[in-house]
């Protein structure tokens, strides 16, 4: 945690409009913190897939060191056509979550002011709430393998790994952020009835970490009807939190009802700060728009604000989505996938202008 208001950040812009998205993310940052007090300095790291194609390797060999001296990382999308997205996954971004230790993967799924969801009748006031992933561990490992491969005896097998450890911090982290906001409602997604080996781990830990928290009300649900419950009932929602895979499902699905996947931010965060968190848009480097000046900045400036919030600058972050919000009302000032008529460039400055 800096000790002054002064934060260190390193930029990796990565691949496609991840290059065009940062520069607003920087411009609106800026802007912020002119008017808030603060100071930032950025470096760049071009960590791509460019230089993947030149080198053989996403980042050099000291790229981890580099980056550790940071108060944040803020990422583009890593990602290009010719380069398989398993590479750049387990060549970046896996590497870079578990070495950096940010266990915590974080959605908001908010219906912001100007955004229409896919759910009828349903405005800003009946879908605020997060998402909490788990990040490291679960259901994403390498443990398995396959026999007699190509026979029809042929057999696959694929293991998830709980620890207690793992999953007591991303249960802990969920009911602090519940603990937080006004609702302190923490909803955990399981699968106990079919998964019967670390569902019900993952439920009891629930249990046990929840008398630490007698003041949040929980509950549970199982995934299948929990995912119908987020189109349903999103107003039931105020923290969400789940399993590597099961986070991973929900996190897409609540931006989405959110009417917002292309503007949604994300955090990878390491909630003991002893190295740095990384904030990222959700959207990839989207190569049929690159190069064109027409991807919408505001997932990359919105996951921005994710990054003042949790660097302890709550106001900034406040101010940047109402800045957002602003321009999103607005035609004029929003890009082309929200039906408007602004370039990145100037759905940017309109965001560092409200700021
Ligand atoms: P990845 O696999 O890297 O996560 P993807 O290939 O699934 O990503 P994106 O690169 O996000 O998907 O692109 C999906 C679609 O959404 C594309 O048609 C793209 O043009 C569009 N899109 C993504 N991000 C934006 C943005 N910021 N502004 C406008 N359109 C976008
Ligand atoms: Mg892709």
């Amino acid at each position: 945690m800096p000790s002054s208001r002064h934060y260190s950040v390193a930029l990796v812009p990565g691949d496609g409009i991840g290059t065009e998205v940062i520069p607003e993310a920087v411009r609106a940052l800026e802007a912020t913190a002119k008017t808030h007090g603060f100071s930032l300095d950025f470096t760049d790291f071009d960590w791509s897939c460019e230089r993947y194609h030149k080198t053989g390797r996403f980042m050099p060999e000291d790229g981890m060191d580099e980056v550790k001296r940071h108060d944040a990382i803020l990422l583009g999308a890593v990602g290009w056509p010719g380069v398989p997205d398993h590479v750049s996954l387990w060549g970046l971004l896996i590497p870079l979550r578990r070495e950096l230790k940010q266990y915590v993967n974080l959605r908001p799924v908010r219906l912001l002011k100007g955004i229409t969801s896919p759910l009828a009748d349903r405005g800003p006031e009946d879908i605020d709430f997060m998402v909490v992933r788990e990040n490291n561990e679960g259901e994403y490992s390498e443990i398995g393998g396959r026999i007699y491969a190509g026979t029809e005896d042929e057999t696959v097998v694929q293991e998830s790994v709980f620890t207690r450890r793992g999953v007591d911090r991303i249960l802990r982290y969920a009911f602090e952020l519940a603990q937080s906001r006004p609702a302190r409602h923490l909803t955990s997604a399981t699968k106990s009835n079919g998964i019967v080996h670390t569902m019900p781990f993952w439920d009891e830990r629930f249990k046990a970490v929840a008398a630490d928290y007698p003041d949040v009300k929980t509950d549970q649900f199982h995934i299948d009807i929990l995912t119908a419950h987020f189109v349903q009932h999103p107003d039931w929602f105020d923290v969400v939190v789940g399993s590597n895979l099961f986070g991973d499902i929900l996190s897409d699905l609540g931006p989405a009802v959110a009417g917002s996947i292309g503007i949604a931010p994300s955090a990878n965060i390491n909630p003991e700060r002893d190295f740095p968190s990384m904030f990222e848009p959700v959207h990839g480097s989207a190569p049929d728009i690159a190069g064109q000046s027409i991807a919408n900045p505001v997932a990359a400036v919105w996951s921005a604000a994710m990054m003042m919030e949790f660097l302890g600058e709550t106001q900034a972050a406040d101010a940047m989505v109402a800045a957002i919000e602003t321009v999103l009302v607005d035609e004029a000032t929003r890009t082309r996938d929200l039906g408007g008529r602004a370039s990145t460039q100037e759905c940017g400055r309109a965001i560092a202008d409200a700021l």
